[in-house]
């Protein structure tokens, strides 16, 4: 089977625990305002590669994983490409490697077919970065064009499996960062039994540039990135490191 890659990291620190080689697939369905990966969105733009040659690039640096590391399949959305996620994470469960997917959960359904790939997937996924946008279902859709609606019925799902997950939250000001939205989602993190760690992500304007390249308008024009007293505000509420 063949899957679109956008791109890989050899040495990634930030995507999950150790050191992980990250491999970013291409395509995304959600129009994040702060997205500062818009050339991950449309997945024909991806180079054509299948498992076992992401597998093979990837175990050449197994040596530099310790007992911690692994990979991270990122994107984009790699739920896109379910079906290719699953053998990748089969092989690599094969090879004793250690998986972490990164997702945002926009994909996520209880319909069928895609539900019991789903699980199949679960299978063989050690951890899941789940990035929690916005609390507030107008707000969120505001922010990403989308519901978050099944995202949180993810959260509640892997919650009742026991499968291991790390919230991520980015940090916007004037948005996700007020104050009732973060006591909110605190509350929500609350009733899930599976929280291992919840990061914050201060929003910040590295990828404005890449929106100038492909002719589309940015729509957090004039957002500065959070203050160092806000993060540190959206950490205490949200108890993340
Ligand atoms: S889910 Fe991720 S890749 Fe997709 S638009 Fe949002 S930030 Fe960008």
């Amino acid at each position: 089977m063949e899957g679109y890659v956008h791109s890989l990291e050899s040495f990634g620190s930030v995507d999950g625990p150790g050191v992980r080689y990250v491999i970013f697939l291409s395509g995304c369905a959600m129009r994040c305002q702060f997205c500062h990966n818009p050339d991950t969105w449309n997945m024909k733009e991806g180079q054509v590669t299948t498992a076992d040659e992401l597998l093979n690039k990837a175990l050449r640096y197994k040596g530099y994983w310790g007992n911690k590391g692994g990979i991270t399949v990122s994107g984009g959305e790699p739920l896109l490409q379910m079906d290719f996620l699953t053998e990748l994470f089969r092989k690599a469960k094969q090879a004793g490697i250690h998986t972490t997917l990164d997702t945002s959960a926009n994909p996520y359904t209880e319909k069928e077919p895609w539900h019991t790939k789903w699980l199949e997937l679960m299978k063989y996924t050690d951890l899941v970065l789940l990035d929690i946008k916005q609390i507030d279902e107008k707000e969120h859709i505001k922010l990403t064009g989308h519901t978050n609606r099944n995202i949180l019925a993810m959260a509640q799902e892997l919650s009742d499996m026991g499968k291991p997950v790390w919230i991520r939250h980015v940090l916007v000001p004037g948005g996700s960062d007020k104050d009732e939205y973060l006591h909110r989602l605190a509350d929500f993190i609350h009733t899930l039994k599976n929280v291992e760690r919840v990061e914050v992500l201060p929003y910040h304007t590295l990828g404005t540039f890449k929106w100038e390249k492909l002719g589309i308008p940015y729509p957090l024009e004039g957002v500065k990135p959070p203050t160092q007293e806000r993060i540190d505000n959206a950490r205490k509420i949200l108890g993340a490191i």
